[in-house]
């Protein structure tokens, strides 16, 4: 990062620790809200604390018992009375007899009990094969790919439940974060065949991933991270890598060299948009969309940081999105900070310093303690 970036992020840095801990206010159990989103408001709270080098573990050790009690074990009424485990997004939510635990609760739970370094809640308290039970039986064994939850009646994933590249990605990353590495580890607990086809199937013709073949910079994050988790990215040929490389980098809207629009005209360019990224052809540039489009882009290609103009993109963050006085990074230089958008720019930063594990989305130092700690 450049000096002028680096001077102007320590200036507004505990400006950040006050908004993410504002989020963090309704830990205590005080707080018996109903609200289901709670444990995505902790994980976009932790990573922008731990971006901003608060000591998260310290901070928040008092409220270990919270997040355990949410991690609920559950016995199926079927004939091997088989045992499901998983995190509920709210305890009034978990009510006997339903299964309430997701995959993105499950997701959000693990990774921020890594970031407060709950190493006793993965030794002693997961149990990792109820756990990847539950993941298992969330893949839809036709299409190959995931739902975040399960059928209340069948006990299994249902196919009119949505499925799409989100719940592969969360998935494949629990399973990794309970250490799951070769294929045949993935292997024991999910078809990767029919997953990695669904993936591939998600392919854009004119390179990077998406739906209807329109191509979108957050299913292109998820596609190639749940790749990348599986070991699997020389799967795409080097052609579509190229093309994959060359839509992600014109996602970037600039008014400045190579990348110059040619069409000023175009009624999503906005002047104070420069060096942010669009999440598809012809939107406004937003600030989640540095994030996908950058991990993206440095899981394709080691050079990602030449090809795009990324002082550009540190400027529309420190100097756009990011809102000095409030603390927080907004979506865009127009609206209010906002907690998701907060820590995706946050996580954008500290990717473009190289210190964050983007396939994961939690700083790298972070996951690699918690790696030589609980190798399981
Ligand atoms: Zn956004």
């Amino acid at each position: 990062m450049c000096q002028v970036a680096n001077d102007l992020r320590k200036v507004v840095s505990n400006k950040h620790e006050k908004f993410f801990e504002r989020h963090l206010q309704l830990l205590p159990s005080s707080h018996q809200g109903h609200d289901v989103n709670r444990m995505a408001i902790i994980f976009y709270s932790m990573v922008g604390l731990s971006v901003f080098d608060v000591d998260v573990p310290a901070k928040y050790k008092d409220h270990l018992g919270w997040m355990h009690k949410h991690y609920i074990k559950k016995t199926l009424d079927d004939v091997d009375n088989t045992e499901i485990s998983g995190f509920v997004g709210s305890l009034v939510m978990d009510v006997p007899n339903a299964i309430t635990i997701n995959l993105a609760n499950t997701l959000f739970a693990l990774l921020s009990s890594i970031m407060l370094k709950d190493y006793e809640f993965f030794e002693t308290i997961l149990d990792k094969e109820s756990l990847l039970r539950f993941v298992s039986r969330c893949q839809l064994p036709n299409r190959g790919s995931f739902v975040s939850c399960l059928d209340y009646k069948t006990n299994f994933a249902s196919p009119v439940d949505s499925d799409d590249l989100r719940f592969c990605y969360i998935a494949v990353a629990i399973l990794y974060i309970c250490g799951c590495r070769s294929k045949e580890d993935f292997d024991r607990y999910i078809d990767t065949e029919k997953l990695l086809e669904y993936v591939l199937e998600q392919r854009c013709r004119s390179g990077a991933f998406g739906t209807h073949n329109e191509p979108h910079a957050g299913y292109t994050s998820c596609a190639l991270s749940t790749l990348a988790l599986l070991s699997s990215l020389e799967m795409l040929s080097d052609e579509f890598k190229e093309d994959t490389i060359t839509w992600l980098v014109h996602r970037q809207v600039s008014n400045h060299g190579c990348m110059k629009l040619e069409d000023n005209s175009n009624a999503t360019y906005d002047q104070s948009d420069d060096g942010g990224f669009q999440g598809r052809e012809n939107k406004f540039a937003d600030t989640c969309y540095a994030f996908w489009c950058l991990n993206s882009l440095q899981l394709l290609t080691d050079n990602w940081q030449k090809l795009c103009q990324i002082e550009l993109t540190e400027n529309y963050l420190l100097n756009r999105a990011q809102k000095t006085l409030t603390g927080g990074f907004s979506k865009n230089d127009e609206e209010d900070a906002d907690l998701y958008h907060s820590c995706l720019g946050s996580a954008a930063l500290a990717l473009i310093e190289g210190k964050f594990n983007g396939e994961l989305c939690i700083p790298q130092k972070i996951f690699n303690d918690f790696c030589k700690r609980c190798h399981f």
